[in-house]
């Protein structure tokens, strides 16, 4: 396993890399990020910015959602995979905004976790992107990037994987980290054929080193 010292430079390192590394989901305002998160589950943002791209120009404030049908909601974001649970998600946590938020995004993870379709996950990058409050939110790509550098162990749950992180990155680190993280993992360290080869973190990288063997390159 790596350690604090070891981890600390590699997400420098990814930070390197991808200076320009920030939340791709499109917003005006944290209520949007809210919504873009919620939607982009199991959703690539490529796809979430097509839909919100209109979906923020028909709806602009909780109230909003809950003038239409879930019905009609559900017609808005039909591109968009679990969309029939996310339209009622989207309903739910703008009633509840409304009833006990006074229409406002808490800024807290209990009360963001209070709200329908809002898991630790989400909270954590509303809290993060949203409100500049420090936080990890474990995606795919951070979950996949940590357990190859064995800056965690494979068998880590998501929750496991955070604390860990949380653990060997000072606080400061949190939030530059998910977003370094996040791009190493989309466009570098990808999920079929990571770039090892060219990667800077190779000489300290257990899957590295096991790509290298099965490839047949220098590791
Ligand atoms: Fe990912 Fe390969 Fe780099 Fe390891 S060496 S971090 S598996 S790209």
């Amino acid at each position: 396993m790596l350690t604090k010292q070891q981890t600390i430079m590699c997400i420098e390192e990814m930070e390197r890399m991808f200076p320009m590394a920030h939340c791709e989901l499109e917003h005006r305002n944290t209520f949007e990020l809210l919504v873009a998160v919620v939607l982009s589950a199991q959703c690539t943002d490529v796809l979430v910015n097509r839909v919100t791209a209109s979906l923020f120009e028909k709806y602009h404030r909780p109230e909003d959602y809950l003038d239409v049908s879930v019905e009609e909601l559900m017609d808005d974001i039909r591109s968009i995979g679990l969309y029939k649970n996310k339209a009622k998600n989207i309903q739910g946590l703008s009633r509840k905004l409304l009833k006990t938020f006074d229409g406002q995004v808490p800024a807290t993870h209990a009360e963001l976790e209070s709200l329908p379709g809002v898991g630790r996950k989400t909270a954590n990058v509303v809290l993060s992107v949203g409100f500049g409050i420090p936080a990890l939110a474990v995606d795919t790509h951070v979950e996949r990037v940590s357990k190859r550098l064995a800056i965690c162990r494979w068998k880590d749950s998501v929750t496991e994987v955070e604390q860990t992180l949380m653990r060997k990155l000072p606080k400061e680190m949190w939030s530059d980290a998910h977003h370094a993280m996040i791009f190493f993992g989309r466009y570098h360290c990808k999920a079929r054929k990571p770039e090892c080869q060219v990667c800077p973190l190779l000489s300290i990288c257990r899957e590295g080193k096991k790509q290298a063997k099965v490839r047949g390159f220098d590791g």
